[in-house]
């Protein structure tokens, strides 16, 4: 703990009119809320907050808008999820729908690393990057520009519907409109060319869904963020409940050190400190908490640690002349050390950290190796089953299959196709004629390939009879690359 270095100032602190409306022994379940106005808090993490609101927000907005050239007859839009094409482009990747897989372990990989950061340092998604978190915030920034903050907000709802009254509430829910309609907006950009569809929206040319989905994004932004706020986060979001599980007595939590505030009191200027804790009581840390909680009643689950009452009681610390931090960032297990005037060192590789760091990197590695052979050419073969075989005049047995080839480049290529592991075979591709004919696969079409394997009588019937594994292998002539595929031979029984 800091001491400030110069003499507390002649201060006077001012206590908060202000009551923790979510406080833990009158919370139920259905219960009607008293509104919550939370007071602008000044400091560390408020700055870090708004740059975060800016640095995501930005990411959401502007993503759309940047372009990524792809060559010819592909879109520029660095990310897109081509409904159309049923193709989602991230700048240099282009994921095909059987290649959703690549989107499922990204998934994965983002939800281990949450799991981690929530085992160090608690709620971090909560208080600094959910959108719940980042739209209310804004929302309530939006409250009080039109409407001032906590006290005058508190004024406006009990005082009378005067002009200025309809006037600061009808502009707070028109811009809370117009965020959410430019959040929707932005929504569609995603799936559709940024400035093409920028263009129909405004020309009334946009197809009816686009609009759809703009409307319903719109009023779910505004009725979320404006209107539910933390109600979503306490009743409607599952994580407060799940990350229970990855935390313990060596996570950082937004804590109140009850060792050092308690017991608290209103203190007066002079009064000696000695016999009583550095909690004067202000109620600054309610004030400004967007959940309406007093962190001093301990860990609750309606606190999405976004530490603003950190801020808040280091203020009222500065003023007072006593050491910041009464409320930080702090392990259980340390507060429990202080609490017997010691400490206890931080651990942040732990058993829980150490599997959650192993599967992010097990999981990553699946993921480059993937990628690493990841095939411009998909190819897959069905045998016929209607009938399984046919016996050809000689008494030969011949097989027949269907290959479907996709071609992923962005040009078309030609393919050969032989097979392998499959004793004096022969192929005969559709109703082509001669060895080895050239099949042109155009781009972006899935083509389809008749194939009949045909075996000597006495050769098929030394095979099993239970089916007999062999390959087709697909050459991409352009290319010289090479693909195999399985497949299996059937012979009648005798
Ligand atoms: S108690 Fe503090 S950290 Fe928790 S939600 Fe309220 S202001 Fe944020
Ligand atoms: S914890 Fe800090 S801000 Fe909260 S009431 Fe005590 S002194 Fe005031």
């Amino acid at each position: 703990m800091n001491a400030p270095a110069h003499k507390p100032e002649d201060f006077v602190v001012k206590t908060h009119d202000v009551e923790a409306v979510n406080r833990k022994e009158d919370r139920a379940l259905y219960a009607d809320k008293p509104s919550i106005y939370p007071k602008l808090a000044h400091g560390t993490f408020r700055r870090l907050k708004w740059i975060l609101m800016a640095v995501t927000l930005g990411i959401y907005y502007l993503i759309p808008w940047l372009r990524w050239d792809r060559g010819t007859d592909l879109p520029n839009q660095a990310v897109l999820l081509d409904m159309s094409k049923q193709r989602f482009f991230l700048f240099n990747l282009e994921i095909w729908p059987q290649e959703f897989y690549f989107v499922t372990g990204l998934l994965i990989l983002a939800a281990l690393v949450l799991f981690l950061v929530t085992s160090l340092a608690g709620r971090v998604w909560c208080g600094y990057f959910c959108p719940q978190t980042v739209w209310t915030d804004l929302m309530v920034s939006v409250e009080r520009f039109w409407q001032g903050d906590r006290n005058a907000r508190i004024k406006l709802d009990k005082s009378p519907w005067t002009f200025d009254k309809i006037y600061k509430k009808t502009v707070t829910h028109l811009t809370w409109l117009l965020i959410g309609l430019l959040t929707g907006g932005a929504f569609v950009f995603y799936f559709v060319d940024a400035p093409t569809l920028l263009r129909e929206l405004f020309t009334g040319t946009a197809a009816v869904e686009v609009y759809a989905a703009i409307a319903i994004l719109t009023l779910t932004t505004y009725g979320l963020g404006g209107i539910a706020r933390e109600q979503v986060c306490i009743y409607m979001c599952p994580w407060p409940r799940i990350q229970g599980a990855m935390v313990d007595h060596d996570t950082y939590f937004v804590s109140y050190r009850d060792y050092r505030g308690e017991p608290r009191g209103s203190h007066r200027k002079n009064q000696s400190w000695d016999e009583r804790g550095d909690c004067v009581n202000c109620k600054a840390c309610i004030a400004v908490c967007p959940m309406g909680i007093d962190i001093r009643d301990g860990s609750q689950l309606e606190c999405i640690q976004c530490a603003l009452c950190i801020d808040a009681c280091n203020d009222i610390m500065t003023k007072v002349g006593r050491p910041r931090n009464l409320i930080a960032y702090d392990t259980i297990a340390n507060q429990e050390a202080a609490a017997k005037h010691t400490t206890a060192q931080p651990k942040f590789l732990r058993a829980r950290t150490l599997v959650y760091i192993g599967l992010i990197g097990l999981v990553g590695g699946i993921m480059l190796w993937a990628l690493s052979q990841r095939s411009m050419l998909e190819a897959d073969v069905l045998a016929d089953r209607n009938p399984y075989f046919v016996r050809l005049s000689n008494g030969d047995i011949r097989n027949g299959f269907t290959l479907k080839i996709l071609n992923k480049l962005h040009e078309p290529h030609r393919f050969t196709i032989s097979v392998d592991g499959l004793k004096n075979a022969t192929l005969k591709i559709g109703e082509t004629t001669g060895d080895n004919p050239i099949i042109a696969v155009p781009t972006d079409i899935m083509s389809e390939v008749r194939a009949f394997v045909t075996v000597p009588k006495a050769t098929a019937m030394s095979l099993s009879m239970h089916g007999y594994p062999f390959k087709f292998v697909v050459h991409d002539v352009d290319t010289s690359s090479t693909t195999r595929h399985p497949s299996t031979f059937r012979r009648p029984l005798k």
